[in-house]
């Protein structure tokens, strides 16, 4: 489903954020990518959606190097790769019925699927009731969750989590990852990165961690950390 294949990037400042990644991942895994901060979390996930390009190597996504592909904004990355950000990413003068619906749009869908289809998936987080409530008006956990069904909405084969609960408490992200569950459950693969120890250690499962841009331990079933 996804591979990185000796995949290296260098910022043009001469940053080694990654070197010689080699990391595959299966349809419907749920992976946890953990690591310090500036151990190059977010330039795997940047490199996924296309927002950046490796340095050399190859990133496989369902059998397509991806790096081939000419533009990140064609349809092709946001029909196979859903995104979730911690800071959410809202748009303000939209609604969170058309905050969702503008992510089919992009991508060309069809009138009345888009009228069928965002019900839909604002019931499946729960948000039925909030459909034409502004982005102001929700709470922190309701702000992700909008995302969560803005990611999923084009039913993308993987989604990305770029630390979803990092702006949330506990018991918020606990519901938050109960959801991401709950999509990993009906065969999306999930790619999370992130700081939360607690969530990594109780979900037991995969966890690549990465050091200085290289993985330095790639476990099924593994923690956050190992303390001596
Ligand atoms: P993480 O997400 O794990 O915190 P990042 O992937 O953001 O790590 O960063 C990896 C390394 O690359 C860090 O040393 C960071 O400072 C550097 N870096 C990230 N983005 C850029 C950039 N646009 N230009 C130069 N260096 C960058
Ligand atoms: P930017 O102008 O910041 O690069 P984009 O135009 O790429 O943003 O994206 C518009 C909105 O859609 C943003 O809020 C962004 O967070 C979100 N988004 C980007 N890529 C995806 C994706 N693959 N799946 C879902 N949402 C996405």
């Amino acid at each position: 489903m996804i591979k990185f294949i000796n995949v290296s990037k260098v910022y043009k400042n001469g940053t080694k954020a990654l070197e010689n990644i080699n990391i595959t991942i299966d349809k419907g895994e749920f992976v946890f990518i953990v690591g310090h901060s500036g151990a190059g979390k977010s330039t795997m996930t940047k490199l996924l959606l296309k927002e950046i390009e490796p340095t050399s190597g190859k990133i496989i996504l369902e059998d397509k190097d991806i790096t081939k592909v000419k533009n990140r904004r064609i349809p092709y990355i946001r029909r196979k790769v859903g995104v979730v950000f911690q800071d959410f990413r809202l748009l303000p003068n939209k609604t969170v019925y058309e905050n969702v619906a503008f992510a089919m749009e992009i991508i060309g869908s069809h009138p009345m699927e888009i009228k069928k289809r965002v019900p839909e998936v604002l019931e499946m987080v729960e948000l039925g009731e909030k459909a034409n409530d502004y982005p102001d008006q929700l709470s922190g956990g309701e702000h992700q969750r909008v995302s969560i069904a803005r990611a999923i909405v084009n039913n993308p084969p993987v989604l990305i989590a770029d630390e979803p609960t990092g702006n949330l408490d506990p018991d918020t992200a606990w519901e938050i990852m109960k959801i991401l569950k709950g999509i990993n459950g009906r065969g999306t693969t999930v790619l999370m990165a992130t700081h939360a120890k607690d969530i990594v250690n109780c979900m037991k499962r995969r966890v690549v961690a990465l050091e200085d841009g290289k993985v330095a331990r790639d476990e099924e079933k593994g923690v956050y950390e190992y303390e001596f």
